[in-house]
């Protein structure tokens, strides 16, 4: 059992994804062209957002994202210890400086509460990550934003559906992004984004920095103002073949987050109480839980993952270690023990396998071989 496959999905859903890609192909534009254009509708329709941009990937979106919202040289930037790489490179690849604030152990999101005062008055953006099935408290962030004049960029890379008081991730500050990565909870076939926003003028910005700067040929909600160069930008325009093969996937997404969560259910009820296992996500069925990944805890996650692999079934250990002791940031001057609440889950979590091609029967066998491991005995 891999621990991420859609072969089943795709095809379920190959004749839709076929007549899409075969538009493309007649088109014969292949980038940043009609289909670009309609899931930008229909994503700005399933979120709420006034403004949905593609992009290449949920990095790039990062990056535009600080940029249009008006990151200088040098501005701080207060980031999880305890997220995805990119949260943090996509800071600097902007122009900016990360500054790592330790986690809530429930939602494994930033803790505003845990922010030092120090941190907070020397930074200019708070760039909180909803991470695996929960969102960060979205409220807790506004009200640390608000008390040091922060502006609020959210990486929702992996919030797809998540709302939180009836507001899609991405949408509780200036504005949030979305990651396609296959493996995501809506995955694209290769690598693509999206920028999310209300505000018109940076929903622009994005728009002309994915595009070399040009405010020429944008999509239909930019018509061409003019072909020139005002600021030097990216190539960071998204790909017809992938915007194709997302809205076909868009129309089960609602299907496939229930089929998640309904095995997120199972897991639960399997695993609760298990000794050795240490913890278990919360499974409330709360607006903002939206099952991307399954984690849990236990004290011996690497044995675990190793007997898991023995017997074919792939895990992955989300995040194995925390931004601040990558050695990309070593000029940050962190030392073990700076972030214990990221450290210890960065020591401890594992993903098991949870995806929409997965039987009931599947989970179980999972948790029988998770169960044998922490209790000694060996599977019938
Ligand atoms: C996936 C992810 C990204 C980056 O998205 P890509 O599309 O892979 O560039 C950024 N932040 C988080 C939290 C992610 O999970």
């Amino acid at each position: 059992m891999p621990f991420f496959s859609q072969a089943k999905t795709f095809e379920k859903l190959w004749p839709v994804i076929r007549s899409g890609v075969e538009e493309v192909f007649e088109d014969g534009k292949f980038s940043h062209s009609r289909q670009v254009g309609r899931l930008e509708d229909a994503l700005a329709r399933y979120t709420g957002a006034r403004h949905a941009i593609g992009v290449n990937s949920g990095t790039d979106a990062l990056v535009l994202l600080l940029k249009a919202c008006g990151l200088r040289p040098g501005d701080r930037v207060l980031v999880p210890a305890y997220s995805f790489v990119a949260t943090a490179t996509s800071v600097v690849l902007a122009g900016g400086e990360p500054v790592f604030t330790d986690i809530d152990p429930d939602t494994y999101a930033m803790d505003p509460a845990r922010v030092p005062r120090q941190a907070a008055e020397g930074a200019r953006f708070v760039m909180p990550v909803h991470l695996f099935s929960r969102m960060a408290d979205m409220a807790a962030v506004t009200t640390l934003a608000g008390a040091h004049g922060l502006r609020v960029v959210e990486d929702s890379a992996e919030g797809i559906g998540m709302r939180q008081h009836g507001v899609h991730a991405g949408l509780h500050g200036r504005g949030g992004v979305l990651s396609f990565f296959p493996s995501k909870t809506l995955g694209a076939v290769g690598d693509a984004g999206a920028v999310l926003t209300d505000d018109p003028q940076t929903a622009e910005r994005v728009a002309a920095l994915r595009h070399h700067g040009r405010t020429g040929r944008t999509l239909a909600h930019f018509p061409g103002i003019s072909n020139e160069t005002r600021h030097v930008g990216h190539n960071s325009k998204m790909d017809d073949i992938q915007a194709a093969v997302l809205l076909a996937k868009l129309t089960v997404l609602d299907e496939d987050i229930r089929r998640r969560a309904a095995l997120a259910r199972l897991y639960d009820r399997r695993l609760r109480g298990l000794p050795g296992i240490t913890r278990l996500p919360a499974v409330t069925g709360a607006p903002d839980e939206v099952f991307y990944v399954y984690l849990v805890e236990t004290d011996r996650r690497d044995a675990l993952a190793a007997r898991l692999r023995d017997q074919g079934i792939g895990t992955e250990t989300y995040y194995p270690r925390p931004l601040h002791l990558q050695p990309c940031f070593a000029r940050l001057g962190h030392r073990p023990g700076d972030f214990p609440v990221a450290e210890a889950a960065s020591a401890r979590a594992l993903a098991l396998p949870l995806y929409a091609d997965l039987t009931d029967a599947d989970v179980e066998r999972v948790c029988d071989a998770v169960r044998a491991f922490h209790t000694g005995r060996v599977p019938a």
